[in-house]
């Protein structure tokens, strides 16, 4: 059956692929990300595929620009009845160097965000006795060096997730998370750049230390959620799936 999705961050990286992979599913996808412009590539691509897709410029951190940006979708496309928080930024740096912004909008983003674009959507969900919420959680989660604010709020996510599974499950709703390992995207690029390594020499090492020996595509994700937005997977919810080549990296 067709619905309309909602994908945060989707202009690019994971976002993006999750969003074609959820058009090719059959559903409606809004395309949002903080710049409307800087979605159209996604929006093309799947308009060329002959999926219906908008693009939606929103700040998830920013209750207004939410609710506004959930409006739209409902008035454009539907009523949202999928939801795939995905938007978020790095500020990695150790404890003692990590200013209280970095830890601000690492939270803002990554936690505020869902909650709000959650919060909104959940009325929609409720009103049509169905929904599927997916959180973007990390192998950080479990910890990782240089990212205490990152590592919080994908832990954060997680029990977002499992809390809202057991809040909205009688209303037909399912809430999951997907904890990625290393995913080649610009955000990966971008850490390599920062620790000064070339992406290709970061990405082959990277690889030998994951049990199938490689890095994961954006498409490994998209497969994921693709599952968990199913509406076969009404029986699985507060999961956290590691998709990371291995238990965990
Ligand atoms: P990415 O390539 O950096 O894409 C993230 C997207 O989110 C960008 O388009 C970005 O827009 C958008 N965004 C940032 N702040 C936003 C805001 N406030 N409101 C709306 N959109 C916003 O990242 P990615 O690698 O695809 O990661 C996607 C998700 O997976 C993130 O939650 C990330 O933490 C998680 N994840 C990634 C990996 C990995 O290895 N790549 C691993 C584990 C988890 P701008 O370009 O305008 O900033």
């Amino acid at each position: 059956m067709s619905r309309v999705a909602i994908v945060t961050g989707a202009a690019r990286g994971i976002g993006a692929a999750v969003a074609q992979r959820l058009a090719q599913d059959g559903n409606a996808v809004a395309v949002v990300d903080l710049d409307e412009a800087a979605c159209s590539g996604t929006v093309q691509a799947i308009t060329d595929a002959g999926g219906k897709a908008i693009a939606v410029g929103a700040d998830v951190s920013k209750s207004d620009q939410v609710a506004a940006a959930v409006e739209r979708v409902a008035a454009e496309l539907g009523a949202p009845t999928i939801l795939v928080n995905n938007a978020g930024v790095l500020r990695d740096n150790l404890l003692f160097k990590m200013s209280e912004d970095d830890w601000d909008t690492v939270m803002s983003v990554h936690l505020k965000g869902s909650f709000l674009m959650s919060k909104a959507c959940q009325a929609h969900m409720v009103e049509a006795g169905y929904g599927r919420m997916v959180f973007l959680s990390s192998t950080s989660a479990l910890g990782n060096r240089g990212q205490a604010n990152y590592a919080s709020a994908k832990a954060g996510l997680q029990g977002l997730a499992k809390t809202l599974a057991i809040e909205l499950g009688k209303f037909g709703i399912t809430a999951n998370a997907i904890a990625p390992g290393f995913i080649e995207t610009d955000m990966t690029a971008a850490t390599a750049a920062r620790v000064g390594v070339d992406f290709e020499e970061f990405k082959k090492a990277t690889a030998a230390t994951i049990p199938v020996q490689r890095t994961g595509k954006p498409e490994d994700i998209a497969a994921a959620a693709s599952f968990f937005c199913s509406e076969e997977a009404g029986f699985v919810s507060g999961q956290v799936l590691y998709v990371a080549g291995g238990p965990r990296n």
